[in-house]
């Protein structure tokens, strides 16, 4: 059974209005590592709030963990079983020291002292934060502050986490520490990653990659099979992976360099082994 089932999802926010989701179908198996990538605008954010039960479907059924997101009596052991993180640090940080930050969550939940101890612990350290425990979080970098956010999501021990765009408001080296953190959640804890993002970088590290455009699911697939479709890409706003579109610009003048190159190690290597043809 698929962690996530997506099946022919709308949704509109206004009856008048136009679908911001529109007939979306997909499914994530636990233990992957699914990217959902989109411009702005194209429903990103509408379809990470469908999966976590904050709106229901106008259209079509979305199921987490097998529970219906309409039925109401599931609606907390589906957000129970994926966390979310959002954008903005500054909006989930809650608490004035980190570890109390991170123990918000289970605070709430009514979870005995010695247990919570031990998950923001684990948490913590599972997000490279346990030298700043006793920090105050307004002290810390946004790439800080943003993993010191997941531990309050991990510590509550979620089968999947929903990750809305969570590095588009840091700098470069904080964007590198929240992919490392995310990407060891996913294969030493084996949390199940839905990662959303307009990055074509951070999309690339994804198992699957699903791109969406105007509410509507364009193409669905590994992210070399994916990002080989140039048109499709271009159509969808997004831009190329810089080798990927180098590659496609080398081929159409006859340099036959392969058409699934990514990085700029696999495009040195592609480079070496052409001859120089006179
Ligand atoms: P993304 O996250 O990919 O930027 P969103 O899911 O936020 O996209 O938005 C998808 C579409 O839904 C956009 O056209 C947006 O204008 C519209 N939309 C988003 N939020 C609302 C809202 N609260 N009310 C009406 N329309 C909305
Ligand atoms: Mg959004």
């Amino acid at each position: 059974m698929s962690i996530i089932s997506v099946r022919n999802v709308s949704y509109q926010y206004h009856e008048a209005g136009d679908q911001a989701v529109r007939n979306v179908s997909f499914d994530v198996e636990e233990g992957e590592f699914v990217a959902v990538l989109g411009s702005n605008g194209s429903g990103k954010s509408t379809l990470a709030k469908l999966i976590n039960a904050l709106f229901i479907p106008s259209e079509g059924t979305v199921t987490v963990c097998g529970m219906d997101t309409r039925d109401e009596t599931k609606t907390w052991d589906v957000r129970a079983a994926c966390g979310m993180v959002f954008q903005n640090p500054d909006n989930q940080i809650v608490a004035t020291i980190v570890e109390e930050d991170a123990a918000f969550g289970l605070e709430n939940l009514g979870v005995e002292p010695a247990e919570i101890r031990r998950r923001v612990d684990w948490a913590l350290d599972a997000v490279g934060m346990s030298d700043y425990a006793q920090s105050a979080p307004h002290m810390l970098s946004g790439g800080q502050k943003q993993r010191v956010a997941i531990a309050g999501v991990v510590a509550m021990k979620p089968r999947v986490i929903v990750f809305d765009e969570s590095t588009a408001m840091l700098d470069p080296v904080g964007r590198r520490e929240v992919m490392q953190v995310v990407r060891r959640l996913n294969k030493e804890e084996g949390i199940t990653i839905l990662w959303i993002t307009h990055f074509m970088d951070e999309a690339a590290l994804a198992d699957r990659i699903i791109i969406i455009d105007r509410g509507e699911k364009r193409c669905e697939g590994a992210p070399r099979a994916v990002f080989r479709q140039t048109g499709l890409i271009r159509e969808s706003a997004l831009d190329v992976p810089e080798m990927t579109a180098l590659a496609a610009a080398l081929r159409e003048r006859g340099v036959m360099v392969s058409d699934d190159i990514l990085t700029v190690d696999e495009m040195e290597a592609a480079l070496k082994n052409i001859r120089a043809v006179r």
